[in-house]
């Protein structure tokens, strides 16, 4: 008999969204995260940008997912009483040279259902932000800002409130098939064993989403689930220079570097960030993982800024924090998309992976949580009366959430 009929792998901001998604009177929901507290790793180490969806490639799930996540993300904010602000931003050319390449960005945004794109002549660029120097920029206003931890929170609140139950500290250590669905094992905040059968599982355990699935009997190389690392720092800029822009101003993405470029996000209590930049990690840096700022990056972050903020001085910023990005694809090689896939063509009905939600994870994670719902629509059915038994588990409000550095 089975004990649960959803398990959600990963309190982050994704796992969240899709146990609140799927949360139902009736049927019961457990969500497994590792941590003391849920929100504790990438969804909480990034730039909390609620993108526009300007440069993935058209058609593609991260193109799709962050326009989709970007129009659910304001009005779930508004109702969860989350703070954030529709900020528009610019995406700056700093020489004639770049011209060119403004324009197939602003053509790939239009190509992937980004509204409301404008292409500015410098001196529009000045009225909408006046400390910045640019030759031209696009005007994305779909873009805004937000408080990711909150996110975090108002989302595991929602997901209990309808009935799921988080439990902390409580990793996934081993799966096996069972006729009922699948049998987990997790170790408890004790360290003690505890197993259970779940009809249904999705897999959001982010930077170990690669092993989650293994746990599974998927080979992640095999199945190109393998996960790369790239580490972004961030610098802050202190605060009499932080008030410099209000709403995140990019440079050009860099065609050779992995990431978006250096750029300029305010956030909504007033701070000023730069970053991140982008460092491949060793393979091994799961097994110790650490989170510094480089202090000797200042100047290459200033170098970076001061093409479009040239009012900073390398004395005003200060290294904040790191986040880690779970990526598909390893140095050089070309943009992965998202992996959402029901893995019942590898005899894995009711198992769902989700790997590689690196950015806009943040964005697209209501769109995600909406597909999901989508692919175990016929085996959600409508639950069921019967309540589960618990594991000892301390679950409690004040667990939820980290502090910002
Ligand atoms: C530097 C950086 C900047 C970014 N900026 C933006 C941005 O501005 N806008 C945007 O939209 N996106 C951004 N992103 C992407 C976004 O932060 C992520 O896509 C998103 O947070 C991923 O959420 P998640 O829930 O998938 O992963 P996570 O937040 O990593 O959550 C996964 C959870 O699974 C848990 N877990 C793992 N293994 C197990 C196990 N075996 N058992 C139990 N629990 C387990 C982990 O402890 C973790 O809490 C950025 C990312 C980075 C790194």
């Amino acid at each position: 008999m089975q004990d649960v009929d959803l398990t959600v792998v990963g309190a982050g901001v994704v796992g969240l969204a899709v146990a609140a998604r799927l949360a139902a009177p009736g049927r019961t929901v457990w969500i497994l995260e590792r941590n003391r507290r849920a929100g504790e790793e990438t969804s909480s180490r990034n730039s909390q940008v609620i993108h526009s969806g300007l440069y993935y490639r058209p058609g593609s799930l991260k193109a799709e997912a962050c326009v989709a996540g970007n129009r659910l993300l304001y009005p779930l904010c508004e109702r969860l009483g989350v703070p954030h602000r529709r900020t528009g931003k610019l995406v700056v050319a700093s020489s004639g040279e770049e011209l060119p390449a403004l324009g197939r960005l602003a053509r790939n945004g239009e190509a992937c259902g980004v509204e409301g794109i404008r292409l500015l002549e410098a001196g529009e660029v000045r009225r909408v932000e006046p400390h910045v120097r640019a030759r031209a920029a696009i005007w994305v206003p779909s873009t805004g800002i937000l408080d990711a931890a909150t996110l975090v929170r108002a989302l595991a609140a929602e997901a209990r409130s309808r009935g799921a139950e988080l439990l902390l500290q409580t990793r996934l250590v081993a799966v096996e098939p069972a006729p009922e669905g699948f049998r987990l094992t997790v170790r408890d905040p004790d360290g003690e064993l505890f197993r259970y059968t779940s009809r249904l599982v999705v897999n959001a355990a982010g930077l170990e989403a690669d092993r989650v699935a293994a746990l599974a009997g998927i080979e992640p190389e095999a199945a190109g689930y393998g996960l790369r690392f790239a580490k972004g720092e961030y610098f802050s800029v202190r605060p009499a220079k932080a008030g410099l822009i209000g709403r995140p101003v990019y440079p050009l993405p860099e065609a050779e570097v992995a990431g978006l470029g250096i750029h300029a996000t305010p956030d909504l209590d007033g701070r000023l960030r730069l970053g991140p930049d982008l460092t491949w990690l060793d393979p091994g840096w799961r097994e110790s993982p650490e989170f510094s700022v480089d202090a000797s990056k200042r100047h290459a972050f200033w170098e970076a800024a001061r093409r479009y903020l040239p009012e900073l001085e390398p004395e005003d910023l200060e290294p904040e924090m790191a986040g880690v990005r779970p990526k598909l694809q390893g140095p050089g090689e070309p943009p992965r998309d998202f992996v959402l896939r029901h893995e019942a063509d590898r005899g894995l009905p009711g198992w769902v992976d989700m790997v590689g939600i690196e950015s806009p994870g943040l964005t697209a994670s209501p769109a995600l949580a909406e597909r999901v719902a989508g692919l175990l629509a016929d085996l959600l059915g409508s639950g069921r009366e019967r309540r589960p038994r618990r594991p000892a588990t301390v679950i409690g409000e004040e667990g939820i959430g980290r502090e910002r550095a």
